[in-house]
């Protein structure tokens, strides 16, 4: 079988270099053909030998593949879908990613895995249920295979699945968009989601640098095992108590999203509990508007009602904010990625 050069570090290309014969410093170049140049052929790499070329076209291939399907908003929000090679089912195999150009930023929400387990009962994506992980070439293939690859500023790992379930691929892949021979980038251009997988996610902040962004969405416990499965094995309180445990007052950031379901978790009672929960803890809360999909029993709750939360938080000590809604029209926002083939 061959091997996919594309979403192997540095240490693994020299591996390969020294197996091969080849000259430790072709693992460099291989880097820089593959990700600061971005290539998606062995021919290209020009600095190679043509022997070596030819031995690398035998034994390896380079696994980028364009988006199968784009579809636009009318407020310049794009919805790409994907195909897996890592599928290991055959009935879904595409996720999707969403460019979200805002000015002179351009942020990119990334997919992890083809569908999830966590079960959220207000995500598209949770009811599909689970079938499988991408590999980090797949993670990258995302970003690097869209035509505004040159215009992304921020990489967000908030698209479809739960990033501290896919670990391993997740980290590996933010290796390659952070170290010197990869893309170089700053982790906190990166922010990694999770609905808070205690193992995971101390893992996660002991190997990372990038934000974080846990998925809070109800501070009472009885209420958010109502929505969120995951709730039961680690508590929103264990998850603050670790999160309490690290230092955000450099650059690091954690960020705290909240989606807002009418008549559900959007009373000054969720609020002073979301107070009490979070006091003292140097973070950011971000309200989301819930984007209702067809078959939900949930309720989107009112714009007033929004800046009422955000206010009663933000006199309390609590930096918040109402995130911006984009893509809505053509499924793209949150919660609403379902990995579907759209015939058009
Ligand atoms: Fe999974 Fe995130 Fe959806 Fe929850 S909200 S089911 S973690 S994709």
């Amino acid at each position: 079988m061959r091997t996919n050069l594309f979403g192997m570090s540095l240490a693994e290309l020299q591996q390969l270099c020294a197996d091969e014969g080849m000259p430790k410093f072709a693992a460099k170049q291989m880097c820089d053909w593959l990700y600061a140049k971005h290539v998606d052929s062995i021919d290209a790499m020009t600095n190679l030998s043509l022997k070596a070329r030819a031995r690398l076209n035998e034994i390896a291939f380079i696994g980028r593949h364009d988006p199968v399907g784009c579809q636009v908003s009318k407020d310049g929000t794009k919805k790409y879908l994907f195909e897996c090679a890592s599928a290991v089912t055959q009935e879904q195999q595409y996720v999707e990613s969403v460019f979200i150009p805002d000015g002179d930023r351009g942020t990119l929400c990334v997919s992890c895995q083809m569908g999830c387990k966590m079960g959220c009962r207000f995500c598209v994506t949770g009811q599909q249920g689970f079938h499988g992980n991408l590999d980090a070439a797949d993670i990258l293939n995302q970003i690097f295979s869209i035509p505004e690859f040159d215009r992304l500023t921020n990489i967000v790992y908030m698209g479809m699945g739960e990033p501290m379930d896919n670990l391993d691929n997740v980290l590996r892949s933010t290796e390659v968009l952070t170290a010197p021979w990869g893309l170089g980038w700053s982790p906190h251009r990166i922010t990694v989601s999770s609905v808070g997988i205690i193992p995971g996610l101390r893992r996660f902040l002991n190997e990372s640098q990038c934000h974080v962004a846990v998925s809070l969405h109800n501070p009472f416990a009885a209420e958010r095992l109502d929505i969120m499965p995951m709730q039961k094995a680690y508590p929103i309180a264990e998850v603050v108590s670790l999160l309490r445990q690290y230092d955000w007052s450099g650059q690091r950031r954690i960020s705290f999203e909240y989606t807002m379901f009418k008549g559900l978790n959007d009373d000054t009672r969720h609020a002073a509990e979301l107070v009490r929960l979070l006091k003292g803890l140097y973070c950011r809360v971000n309200l989301i508007r819930f984007h209702a999909s067809p078959d939900t029993p949930f309720k989107t709750s009112t714009p007033l009602s929004m800046e009422r939360f955000r206010d009663y938080l933000n006199n309390h000590g609590i930096t918040c904010t109402i995130r911006a809604s984009r893509g809505e029209d053509i499924m793209a926002a949150c919660g609403l990625l379902a990995g579907q083939r759209v015939d058009s």
